[in-house]
C-alpha cells in the first residue's frame, strides 16, 4: 500500500474542479486525481495538464452513480488506506432560460448537487485520514436562497441540532413540493440551484459537527465556500473570475496546515469565514 498522500477533485475535467487539479498538482505533495464521469474527457483534461508540466491522475466518478463512487473508495482504500483531501466540486446548473420545467431542474439539480454529493461523503469521509482535508463548493446563492426561504425554513437551516436525515427530509420535500407546484406556499424560493447549494451547506455544518463528535482527535477540517463568479460553461463569459482565481479558495481549504485548528464546519468566500 501506497503511503504517499493523495488528493481527489470531482468533476474536474473543466471549470473550476480542472484549475483546483491543476493548482494541487503544483501544491499538494503526493498524488492528485482528477475525476470525470466521462473518462474520454477526464484523459483529455489530465493530458492538457501533461502540456503544462503537471502530472495528476485519472480515476473515473459519477456523483449520481453509487457503485461508481463506491469503485473509487474502493480503488482508494486499497492502493493508499483511505485519501487526504477530497474537494467535492462537481455540479450543475440549469440556464436562466431554461424552459424545462421547474418540478424537472428540481429533481435534476437536487439529484446531484445535493444527494450526489451527499452520497460521495457517506462514502468518502469514514476513509479520510487524520489531518484530512475536505471542502464542499457551495455557492453564495446558498446565503441568498436562505434568506428568500419562510422563517421557518431558515431557523431549520441555521439549526445547530439539525440532523443528516433532516435535512435529506427537507431536500426531498422541496423537490415534492415543486411537483405539486406548492413549494412557495410551503415557503422555498423559487432556484433549484440556490436550495440544492442551501443543502450543500448546511451539510458540510452537519458533518463537521459529526466529525467533532466522533473523530475529534483526527483534527480532520471540513468547510464548504464559495469559489466566487467565475468564467466557465456554468457561468458563462462575463463573470469576473478566472478559473484559476475560482479554485482559490478551495485550494485555500484543501491545503490548511496540519497545525490549523480552523476553520471548520465554516462557509467562506474569498478566503473569509461568511456569516450563515
Ligand atoms: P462547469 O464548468 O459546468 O463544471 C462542472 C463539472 O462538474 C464538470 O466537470 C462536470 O462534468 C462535472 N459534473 C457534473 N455532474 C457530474 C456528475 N454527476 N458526476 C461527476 N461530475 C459531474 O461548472 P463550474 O463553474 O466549474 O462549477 C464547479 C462548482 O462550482 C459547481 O459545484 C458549481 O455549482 C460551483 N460554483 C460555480 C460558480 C461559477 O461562477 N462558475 C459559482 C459558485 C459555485 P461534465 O463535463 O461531464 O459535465
Amino acid at each position: 500500500m501506497s503511503t504517499v498522500p493523495v488528493a481527489v477533485v470531482t468533476g474536474s475535467n473543466k471549470g473550476i474542479g480542472f484549475a483546483i487539479v491543476r493548482a494541487l498538482c503544483k501544491q499538494f505533495p503526493g498524488d492528485v486525481y482528477l475525476t470525470a464521469r466521462d473518462p474520454g474527457r477526464g484523459q483529455d483534461a489530465v493530458a492538457k495538464l501533461q502540456e503544462e508540466g503537471l502530472r495528476a491522475l485519472f480515476h473515473q466518478l459519477d456523483i449520481d452513480d453509487l457503485q461508481s463512487i463506491r469503485a473509487l473508495r474502493d480503488f482508494l482504500k486499497e492502493k493508499y488506506g483511505g485519501l487526504n483531501v477530497l474537494v467535492n466540486n462537481a455540479g450543475i446548473a440549469f440556464k436562466v432560460h431554461d424552459t424545462t420545467p421547474f418540478a424537472v431542474q428540481a429533481e435534476v439539480t437536487l439529484k446531484t448537487n445535493f444527494f450526489g454529493t451527499r452520497n460521495v461523503c457517506t462514502e468518502l469521509l469514514p476513509i479520510v485520514k487524520p489531518y484530512g482535508r475536505v471542502v464542499n463548493v457551495s455557492s453564495m446563492v446558498s446565503s441568498s436562497a436562505l434568506g428568500g426561504c419562510s422563517r421557518e425554513l431558515q431557523q431549520k437551516f441555521r439549526s445547530d441540532t439539525i440532523t443528516e436525515d433532516e435535512l435529506v427530509e427537507l431536500m426531498t420535500k422541496f423537490v415534492e413540493d415543486t411537483k405539486k407546484s406548492v413549494h412557495e406556499k410551503e415557503g422555498w424560493p423559487n432556484t433549484a440551484y440556490g436550495v440544492s447549494k442551501i443543502g450543500v451547506t448546511v451539510l458540510s455544518r452537519i458533518q463537521a459537527r459529526m466529525l467533532n463528535e466522533k473523530r475529534k482527535g483526527d483534527h480532520i477540517l471540513l468547510n464548504a465556500c464559495c469559489p466566487g463568479w467565475v468564467r466557465t460553461d456554468m457561468a458563462g463569459p462575463k463573470a469576473t473570475k478566472s478559473p484559476d482565481e475560482g479554485a482559490e479558495t478551495p485550494v485555500y481549504l484543501a491545503l490548511l496546515p496540519s497545525d490549523a485548528d480552523g476553520p471548520h464546519g465554516q462557509f467562506l468566500s474569498n478566503k473569509t469565514v461568511r456569516a450563515w
